[in-house]
């Protein structure tokens, strides 16, 4: 709250200038733009590398092409072309030289390729990104990271995470998940990248005044937060184990890679489980597949609760 504002839309908010900075520096790019979220980060990404008509190829659930409300396409005239994420969340690089359409004037370009990292918890291999890029340069076209768990995935390999941002033309960070900032994204890139992308936050609405205010929770996050998360991945670990020793719940095998658990329980219990835990004060979203994130505000003993009660809820029936 205390933080020294100034007019950021004229560059001139010291707080959102020293987190762009601080942001562009830990990610190893030369420049970086402070946005209210990750879908207006990736947003901005796709519509600086793709003109009119271009096309990019992204995992078929990738935060990007389904859970964005298809602004993409809505206010970028940008085709996807969705693919099958692997299960351990890449995408065959096989599949994606298949889907790089030819110049030819019948398709659309294919202009960028996108990847999510962490993919639903899940880090992608260094190996992986390196292969990847290198496709991407081969065939020309930009490569971008939906790093909006980026963090998590740099901390659960112990690397910086310049290793991982290293391989791609672009990354976009959430401060709001695992960093725990209230509000907040940003887009790092090469310079050029980010001033097309500052001119199309603008068109967007996305040019905030005194933003010092949400930048300062951002800075205080990356200087604060980062190196915690070992214990949300620690505290997803515990719950993993503690789930899989109840019977009836069968825990997805290889999740608690970092700060995500997925579980299900038959069909028949969902809506029961759901009620009794509400019951206790515990939200879930309901679901044939039910995800668990644990982050800053969740302690081991909230864990503990958590298992304990999906215990007393099948003692109960
Ligand atoms: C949350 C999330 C986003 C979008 O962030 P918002 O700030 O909610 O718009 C994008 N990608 C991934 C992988 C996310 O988890």
């Amino acid at each position: 709250m205390a933080a020294e504002v100034g007019d950021d839309v004229y560059g001139e908010d010291p707080t959102v200038n020293k987190l762009e900075a601080i942001a562009a520096e830990k990610t190893g790019m030369e420049a970086s733009i402070f946005v209210s979220s990750g879908t207006q980060s990736n947003l901005l990404a796709l519509m600086s590398h793709c003109q009119r008509g271009d096309e990019y190829i992204v995992g078929q659930g990738a935060h990007t092409y389904r859970y964005e409300g298809g602004g993409a396409a809505v206010l970028g005239s940008i085709q996807p072309q969705p693919l099958d994420f692997e299960e351990d969340g890449t995408l065959a690089l096989e599949k994606v030289k298949g889907a790089i359409k030819p110049d030819d004037f019948h398709f659309a370009k294919t202009r960028l390729f996108c990847l999510e990292n962490t993919q639903s918890g899940k880090i992608l291999p260094l190996q992986y990104l390196s292969d990847a890029a290198k496709l991407a340069r081969k065939h020309n076209l930009g490569f971008h990271l939906d790093g909006a768990r980026v963090f998590n995935a740099a901390v659960g390999l112990k690397i910086d995470i310049g290793e991982i941002s290293g391989f791609f033309d672009s990354v976009s960070v959430c401060l709001s998940k695992g960093l725990g900032a209230p509000i907040g994204s940003v887009l790092c890139g090469k310079k050029e990248l980010i001033d097309t992308a500052r001119r199309w936050r603008k068109v967007l609405g996305g040019g905030m005044r005194q933003a010092g205010i949400l930048a300062a929770a951002g800075l205080y996050a990356l200087e604060n937060h980062v190196e915690r998360l070992e214990e949300d991945h620690a505290n997803a670990d515990y719950l993993a184990l503690g789930l899989s020793q109840i019977e009836e719940v069968s825990v997805a095998s290889g999740c608690a890679q970092t700060n995500m658990v997925f579980f299900s329980v038959s069909d028949n219990h969902i809506l029961p489980l759901t009620a009794f835990l509400e019951n206790r004060r515990i939200l879930i979203y309901p679901g044939s597949s039910i995800r668990l994130v644990t982050h800053l505000d969740i302690s081991k003993e909230d864990i503990t609760s958590v298992i304990d009660s999906i215990k007393a809820y099948f003692k109960s029936v």
